[in-house]
């Protein structure tokens, strides 16, 4: 590590969901890095405690959770106080995708339901739950992941699409509604970078990794470029932007909409 390397987390502590790969795997480890000590939540048992045994233990501990699970949400966070003595990092990471069918005719409710339940209504628990905790002590930093797909339509499937909509809503309400008691709520928002996740959609949509989009002359998108702006908005220099969508894209919002 450079004897420069500011931690903008030091003595904070941190949930992230979805943490046993991709993008939360990456927070996970760039969060610990910045002095964070980090609960991840999964429900890949395997590849979490993989997540663990590469970081110091002092600094990581494994949750099994499924964010659809009202109880599994609330045992992490009552963990992370339990042994850590607060929380003040909340990342709702965890998410799917469905298979990607532009017609809607083709696009079976149940497998919509699971989408919504797992990426909006899996980040309305976590925000939930992070709240009955923050409240108290009067702070904290909520971050959801959004997408692209949060403020465009036409890229993904109507299920995925409609959660990240969700997703930023609820975050723009819940910024308004937790700022009385100086929590701020955040979301970031990725386009596709690669991981099982980004792999599986470009797939689908007939590409191969090296289609991923970048405006951005020479720069590709990495889950470690999602993370970093994570760290921003957990850390201590953000402390005055609350409802706010922070778009990882390398331009692509803009490009597609006109708008940001
Ligand atoms: P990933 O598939 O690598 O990781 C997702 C993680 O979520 C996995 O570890 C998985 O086990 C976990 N998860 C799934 N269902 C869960 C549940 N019910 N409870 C708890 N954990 C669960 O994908 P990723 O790309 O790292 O995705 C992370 C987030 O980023 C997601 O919210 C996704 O929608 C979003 N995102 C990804 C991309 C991309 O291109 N990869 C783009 C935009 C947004």
């Amino acid at each position: 590590m450079a004897a420069h390397f500011a931690r903008r987390l030091e003595g904070k502590v941190a949930i992230i969901t979805g943490a046993a790969s991709g993008i939360g795997e990456v927070a996970a480890r760039l969060f610990t890095r910045h002095g964070a000590v980090v609960v991840i939540a999964d429900i890949q048992d395997d590849l979490a405690q993989k997540v663990c045994e590469n970081l110091d233990p002092s600094s990581i501990t494994y949750v099994h959770c499924d964010v659809t699970k009202e109880d599994d949400l609330k045992n992490v966070v009552n963990t992370a106080v339990s042994k850590y003595g607060k929380l003040d990092i909340m990342y709702n990471n965890a998410g799917i995708v469905d298979e990607i069918k532009s017609n809607i005719l083709d696009n079976e409710k149940s497998e919509f339901e699971k989408v919504i339940n797992i990426n909006l209504i899996g980040t309305f628990v976590g925000i939930k739950e992070a709240a009955r905790v923050m409240i108290p002590r009067g702070q904290g930093s909520i971050i959801s992941t959004a997408s692209v797909c949060a403020s465009i339509g036409g890229v993904c499937s109507h299920a995925y699409t409609s959660s990240k909509h969700g997703v930023l809503g609820l975050t723009r309400n819940a910024a308004v509604d937790l700022g009385r008691y100086g929590i701020r709520v955040n979301c970031v928002s990725p386009y596709t970078v690669l991981t099982t996740m980004g792999l599986y959609t470009l797939k689908k949509i007939g590409k191969d990794s090296s289609n991923v989009y970048s405006n951005l002359k020479g720069a590709t998108l990495t889950p470690n470029d999602v993370a970093e702006a994570a760290v921003f908005l957990a850390s201590d220099e953000s402390k005055c932007v609350s409802g706010h969508d922070l778009i990882v894209d390398g331009g692509f919002t803009v490009e597609n909409s006109g708008s940001s």
